[in-house]
């Protein structure tokens, strides 16, 4: 895998009617069909896929052999922070988030990342959505590991009424490559 400093790719539900049911593996099945909601499964479905895709476009691999592990540290139940565990393979550091119709991915193979997507509507004090999502990335990144510096930026969510913002080892925001899948 070459080593590259931070990618942001983003979807949306409107991605959940491309197919990709087939690229999940049983234990992301499991937890798609443990979902009530449609809206909460059109989430995690899009979210497990786009982060399928982004790290199989720098693997080299199939979307379907990438390997995902969501053991939570504290209960050991499938739904915590994905990590990719592929064998023999200098892994990314990787971070999911949704929120309304919206899904992000950020990866990188530098340090720790965190990413965090907020419908503002959803929140009870709609102003404080900046510094909401900036708290939710860098703490998400702080679980990954020890932060290699690197910093925390903004996002521009690809729809109105979203704050987003990512915690990436990069220190220059130009080193930030956005993507949008499919
Ligand atoms: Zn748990």
């Amino acid at each position: 895998m070459r080593q590259f400093m931070a990618e942001v790719w983003w979807s949306s539900l409107t991605a959940a009617g491309h197919g990709g049911l087939d690229m999940l593996d049983p234990t992301e099945r499991a937890r798609l069909e443990s979902l009530e909601r449609p809206a909460d499964r059109g989430r995690f479905l899009v979210g497990a896929v786009l982060l399928r895709v982004a790290v199989a476009s720098h693997a080299g691999i199939a979307p379907t052999d990438v390997s995902i592990d969501r053991t939570c540290n504290e209960c050991g139940a499938p739904h915590g922070a994905p990590r990719v565990m592929n064998p023999g393979m200098a892994a990314p550091w990787v971070s999911v988030s949704h929120s309304g119709v919206l899904v992000v991915v950020a990866l990188s193979t530098m340090g720790p990342v965190g990413v965090d997507v907020q419908r503002i509507a959803d929140l009870k004090d709609p102003a404080a959505a900046a510094g909401w999502v900036r708290r939710e990335a860098l703490f998400k990144a702080r679980s990954g590991g020890p932060a290699a510096g690197g910093s925390v930026c903004e996002l521009q969510a690809p729809l109105a009424g979203y704050a987003a913002a990512a915690a990436l080892p990069a220190n220059d925001e130009r080193d930030v490559v956005v993507l949008n899948w499919p």
